[in-house]
């Protein structure tokens, strides 16, 4: 494949080498079901408690709380199904959750509670879905649009006012790369995360669930992760995920550090190149000569809304320029529906519209930034002309 600038590293980011070769093991050499007695089984659930000790470190939980399964999707599910079913209680979320869990809150027949035009959550309007009844509250780390970050201190004290008996959940999945989760989540009950988005593989994920926590498993079967989540572990992704972790919370302040500043160049160099860009997530400077403070966003996010433009169009005319970006969050690009985070965020349609998310990661570089400021203005002002 030709050298693309690639910038959706929200949506999937490469594995790093090492996890590759930590994960081959499992393929070819130590293949056996780790459920069984002997020694090459032995050996398997070994390298999967290795593992589960990693993340259970980055995650600010005890290994026995680690319920590993099949995607960051499962562990929402499994989060939201799992600790409404039997309670009678009612589920609340916020309105810019992941689809992972806004659907299973939706088919509970959950509340849904607003954010404001920067994102953040409306402590008020979550105070006031909060009673006696409330099962779970679900509210995201970070956000996989806008990249915006809320602290679970602030939800767990209208919690505790409002709604003491019930569960605190939240998705990390957007999180785990730039966040200190194990300090971040230490109010919520239950924690996801996902290995893909930061340098596993796909198709595991993690649910930390605490200790009495009552939860009801959506997969039955062999009893596997101490009756939580059935199905034959996925041995060699979880020796990918846990070697992840590992790299990811060793590199993390020196990514944070990097990326944070190539993001900036990107966002800024967009900015001052073309008119009617809206950037979200962000707040007026408070300081003299910094365009925009992005404090409340992780350091890999850049999203913007270019006004007078479809963005369908403007990620054609991308990847022809050899950029790779979404429209919105990678589930719902290519759909014709926009942003539900957006028009959570009061975004007019015609500005949501033309909405690119560009994700930066641990592997972006100088290169990436500049070819996106190479191929972004020029691609947003013919599509205006056209349009004109
Ligand atoms: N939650 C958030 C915030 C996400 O961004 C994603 C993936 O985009 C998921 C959950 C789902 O994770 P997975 O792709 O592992 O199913």
């Amino acid at each position: 494949m030709a050298a693309v600038a690639y910038l959706d590293h929200a949506a999937s980011t490469p594995m790093h080498a090492e996890v590759v070769e930590a994960m081959r093991e499992f393929f070819d050499g130590c293949y056996a079901n780790p459920t069984g007695a002997h020694r090459m089984a032995r050996e398997a659930r070994r390298a999967g408690d290795d593992a589960r000790d990693i993340l259970a470190e980055a995650l600010g939980a005890r290994p026995g709380e680690i319920v590993f399964c099949g995607s960051g999707t499962e562990a929402d599910n499994l989060a939201v199904f799992g600790a409404a079913a039997g309670s009678g209680g009612t589920v609340v979320c916020s309105a810019i959750e992941h689809p992972a869990v806004l659907r299973p809150v939706e088919q509970l027949g959950g509340r849904v509670v607003g954010v404001d035009s920067a994102g953040m959550l409306d402590l008020d309007a979550l105070a006031a879905a909060l009673d006696g009844d409330v099962r779970l509250v679900s509210v995201m780390l970070a956000n996989n649009e806008n990249g915006v970050v809320w602290s679970l201190e602030e939800v767990a004290e209208v919690m505790a006012r409002r709604a003491p008996g019930a569960l605190l959940h939240t998705d990390a999945v957007q999180a785990f790369p730039w966040l200190d989760v194990a300090a971040r989540a230490a109010p919520a009950d239950l924690v996801s995360v996902s290995a893909h988005k930061f340098g596993g593989p796909k198709g595991v994920g993690a649910l930390v669930v605490r200790d009495g926590v009552a939860l009801q498993p959506q997969i039955v079967g062999g009893g596997q992760e101490a009756e939580r989540r059935g199905g034959t572990p996925n041995v060699a992704g979880i020796v990918g995920m846990g070697r992840a972790a590992q790299i990811t919370v060793a590199r993390r302040a020196e990514t944070v550090e990097r990326v944070g500043r190539l993001r900036d160049r990107l966002a800024d160099g967009l900015r001052a190149a073309l008119e009617g860009v809206t950037e979200s997530g962000v707040r007026p400077a408070s300081g003299a000569g910094m365009p925009v403070d992005r404090s409340a966003k992780v350091a890999g996010s850049c999203h913007l809304c270019f006004e007078g433009i479809e963005s369908e169009a403007l990620l054609f005319l991308a990847e022809r320029g050899g950029v790779y970006a979404s429209a919105a969050s990678s589930c719902a690009s290519g759909a014709e529906h926009p942003s539900h985070v957006l028009a959570a965020m009061g975004y007019p349609r015609s500005l949501a519209r033309g909405s690119l998310r560009l994700s930066l990661g641990a592997a972006s570089s100088e290169a990436d930034v500049e070819t996106a400021l190479a191929v972004l203005p020029p691609a947003v002002a013919q599509l205006r002309r056209a349009a004109a």
